[in-house]
């Protein structure tokens, strides 16, 4: 199995470390060559959605991973990769637009915009939780299901091979998210 980062922007170093402790193998995805090599699913790190956004329009590779997010690719987005498989992102159009969830961007504030508290998520147990400048889900649809809420806001979600936390869970020393990505790979 071999999981593809894309690495234009932001957190992917940390998602890497996370797979080389679980012994997977991965590759960093920076430009529209990288796609010929093969790869079972996506992480989608967090950063900046915005120029994310632009710089996979300017490579050539948002249609593509589109694409391959359509047919089912498992894709596991954190904070900005969250925004970028949202259906709904408010002010906000170069996303994947992929999953049937509202986001709200940058939406605890400045006060609030990072902070570390540990939750309870569906399917994996209780881990810790980073936030930095977070976005959170304000409604899921569709077949989207809510697989974690902090204080009464939806932190995570899955829809079918997609997977989205607002929060950073390659930044703790907790593997557990990592490897319920995982096994939707298999
Ligand atoms: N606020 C960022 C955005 O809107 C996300 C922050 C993050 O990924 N840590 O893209």
């Amino acid at each position: 199995m071999t999981v593809a980062i894309l690495a234009l922007q932001g957190a992917f170093a940390e998602h890497g470390y996370m797979l080389d402790r679980l012994s997977v193998d991965h590759f960093e995805l920076r430009q529209k060559k990288d796609l010929e090599r093969p790869f079972d699913a996506l992480i989608l790190p967090g950063g900046e959605s915005t120029v994310m956004g632009k710089l996979l329009l300017e490579l050539g590779l948002f249609a593509p991973l589109r694409e391959r997010i359509l047919s089912g690719m498992p894709v596991f987005g954190t904070c900005a990769g969250l925004i970028l498989l949202a259906k709904n992102v408010e002010h906000d159009k170069s996303h994947f637009a992929t999953m049937d969830i509202s986001v709200k961007r940058n939406a605890y504030g400045r006060q609030l915009g990072s902070f570390y508290i540990e939750e309870e998520m569906q399917g994996v147990g209780r881990i810790p939780m980073t936030f930095i400048r977070a976005p959170y889900i304000e409604a899921v649809s569709g077949n989207a299901e809510i697989l974690a809420t902090v204080n009464k806001k939806i932190v995570a979600a899955r829809e079918g091979n997609q997977l989205v936390t607002a929060f950073h869970p390659e930044l703790n020393d907790d593997t557990r998210v990592h490897e319920y990505f995982l096994q939707m790979i298999k």
